[in-house]
């Protein structure tokens, strides 16, 4: 399975403190522990030609996973109609926490996207659909001393699934782990990956990435995607 790490990788070069949480990057992070789980595993940053995302790129990529959050408007507008394209056409999509307002995922879902939002606080994530294929082997609750609060309501269309909530030490409550399907492509949000925390290097967060890059892969299909004008069958 081919999968692309994409990731703004602004906050990394620009701040001190979270480039010692993420010295090469949230996506080489991500891109290590998918490599250690036998994935074939490529990077894309905002800053290259493309945004990273060739059509080549694209059309080499069975599962995309998307980080972004201070430059989500400087996403061009036709790279985000390529990987929706891309998407209908059965490529899965992993949006990780503030891309939630990604363009591409705004797109896909057709709402705002909204939440309630402040700094951080302790969070507990409940897994509550455990016999779901992204909750394998995660345990059945896990917390963060410190992560960015997001809480309802998530201005999401009605999720096909809802795996994992969170509860937040001040009382919020969020929808952190849905499932969702446009087209032919999978798509799975999951809340937690505030970039000043060590969120990605923690066991339950790395099964979960895991298991929805597993997930969300296309499955081979014998026929045309689409064909608006047939012969009769006999
Ligand atoms: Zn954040």
């Amino acid at each position: 399975m081919k999968v692309t790490v994409w990731n703004e990788y602004r906050h990394e070069k620009s701040e001190e403190h979270i480039r010692a949480v993420y010295p090469e990057g949230i996506h080489a992070q991500i891109a290590s522990f998918l490599k250690e789980n036998g994935f074939d595993v490529t990077t894309a940053t905002l800053d290259e030609p493309e945004h990273g995302l060739t059509a080549e790129v694209l059309e080499n990529t069975d599962v995309l996973i998307w980080w972004g959050h201070m430059a989500h408007g400087e996403v061009k507008d036709e790279i985000v109609e390529k990987v929706y394209e891309r998407v209908m056409r059965g490529m899965g999509l992993v949006v990780l926490h503030s891309g939630h307002h990604s363009k591409i995922f705004k797109k896909l879902m057709g709402t705002s996207c909204n939440l309630k939002w402040h700094e951080s606080e302790k969070e507990r994530i409940w897994t509550i659909a455990p016999n779901h294929p992204i909750a394998k082997g995660v345990d059945e609750t896990f917390t963060f001393p410190l992560e960015e609060m997001y809480g309802e309501r998530f201005d999401i269309p009605e999720p096909e699934e809802v795996i994992f909530m969170s509860w937040f030490s001040g009382g919020y409550v969020f929808r952190s782990g849905c499932t969702f399907k446009r087209g032919l492509g999978k798509i799975f949000y999951f809340r937690p990956g505030h970039e000043a925390f060590p969120t990605y290097y923690d066991e339950n967060v790395k099964k979960i990435i895991v298991n929805a890059c597993n997930w969300a892969c296309p499955v081979s299909f014998g026929g045309p995607l689409s064909a608006p004008c047939v012969a009769p069958l006999e």
